[in-house]
């Protein structure tokens, strides 16, 4: 391809994107299906390896994506809260293994953990009581969304053991409640959601609590930061730990020690998607043990020692719900 179209394709891509970012983490209205969303992106990703010049500073590639509404108070996170790299075959996911493998993760432990298609908040405990919760934002800043959290049942207000601790993890809209309140809004005549993530993300950032309140949401907690204060060494003790500590901790994880068994987690959770009481969009491998986590580290926007498997949308075509795809 010749420089001039592919400066174009870049361009149409990268506006796409800020377009499509815009309306699914700021007004949580998107407009296209993710999986077109991921296909752009991983075209993007695809150019900007092969013509490293061409790749600039606004590029979607270079943030963690998100912004921050006016009306909640900002929150700095002192530890950044990362996204997940993505794979989207067995083996693409055999790669990554392979990679991990070749710079010291020899030892193949992993957390296969179901991933749960809600937003991702963070809870801050001092001496055991709930002090602030926020939404990741751009990953740096976030929102302040305490008042709206307190109103979660599953989220405890103190914890049984006076600790200062963050923990993070998922706030879902269970399926069943998404559908009871696209049907109330009908009646209504008011718009409804297009997915209960969508639905979440809106019903948690309302400046009337109340309503947060009336949405029925509910979470999956899935990391306890600097686990090793509490001398924990592995992702399936902190689990262990969070659910002594009275979190909602998804059931369906596993600690796995061979390529076989993560391949059968895979198909096993495809099949039971449908019938799960929330939504799920794949699956993420973590590292086990937090030594070699550490060992392994961060990109600025991703750990290396996690990985998100992500299952074929539901229906095979994808489709543009609004805009005209132009690239
Ligand atoms: P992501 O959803 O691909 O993965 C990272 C997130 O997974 C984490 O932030 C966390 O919230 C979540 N997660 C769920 N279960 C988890 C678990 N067990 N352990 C750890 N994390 C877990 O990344 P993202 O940056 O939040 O969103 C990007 C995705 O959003 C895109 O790939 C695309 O599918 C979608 N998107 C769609 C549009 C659109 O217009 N349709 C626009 C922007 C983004």
């Amino acid at each position: 391809m010749e420089q001039q179209a592919i400066k174009a394709e870049l361009a149409q891509i990268k506006a796409n994107l800020q377009q499509w970012n815009y309306e699914y983490y700021v007004l949580d209205q998107p407009t296209v299906e993710d999986a077109l969303y991921d296909q752009t992106y991983q075209r993007l990703i695809e150019l900007e390896t092969a013509y490293p010049d061409l790749v600039t500073a606004d590029s979607p590639t270079q943030r963690v994506g998100g912004e921050i509404l006016t009306h909640f108070n900002k929150v700095s996170h002192q530890i950044p809260m990362l996204s997940l790299g993505d794979v989207f075959s067995k083996d693409e996911l055999q790669s990554y293994i392979l990679k991990n493998q070749s710079q010291g993760a020899k030892n193949l432990a992993y957390t296969c953990e179901l991933k749960i298609d809600g937003l991702a908040i963070s809870l801050t405990y001092e001496k055991g009581v709930f002090v602030k919760g926020s939404t990741r934002g751009n990953g740096m800043v976030g929102e302040d969304i305490t008042q709206n959290l307190k109103t979660i049942q599953a989220i405890p207000l103190t914890l049984p053991e006076p600790i200062d601790l963050e923990v993070r993890g998922e706030c879902y809209m269970p399926k069943k409640a998404f559908v009871q309140l696209n049907e109330r809004r009908e009646e209504a005549g008011q718009a409804i959601f297009a997915n209960p993530r969508n639905a979440a993300a809106g019903s948690l950032r309302q400046l009337d609590t109340s309503v947060t309140a009336a949405r029925n949401l509910n979470t999956f907690i899935y990391y306890l930061m600097e686990p090793e204060k509490l001398g924990l060494k592995t992702q399936s003790q902190a689990l262990e730990k969070l659910a002594q500590l009275g979190f909602k901790v998804n059931p369906e994880y596993q600690v796995v020690t061979t390529e076989a068994e993560i391949y059968a987690y895979l198909d096993e959770y495809q099949a039971k998607r449908a019938q799960l009481p929330y939504d799920i969009d794949g699956v993420v491998l973590k590292l086990n043990d937090f030594a070699l986590q550490r060992e392994l580290g961060n990109t600025v926007k991703v750990p290396r020692w996690a990985i998100a498997y992500k299952f074929p949308p539901d229906q095979q075509e994808t489709k543009v719900l609004d805009i005209e795809w132009t690239v």
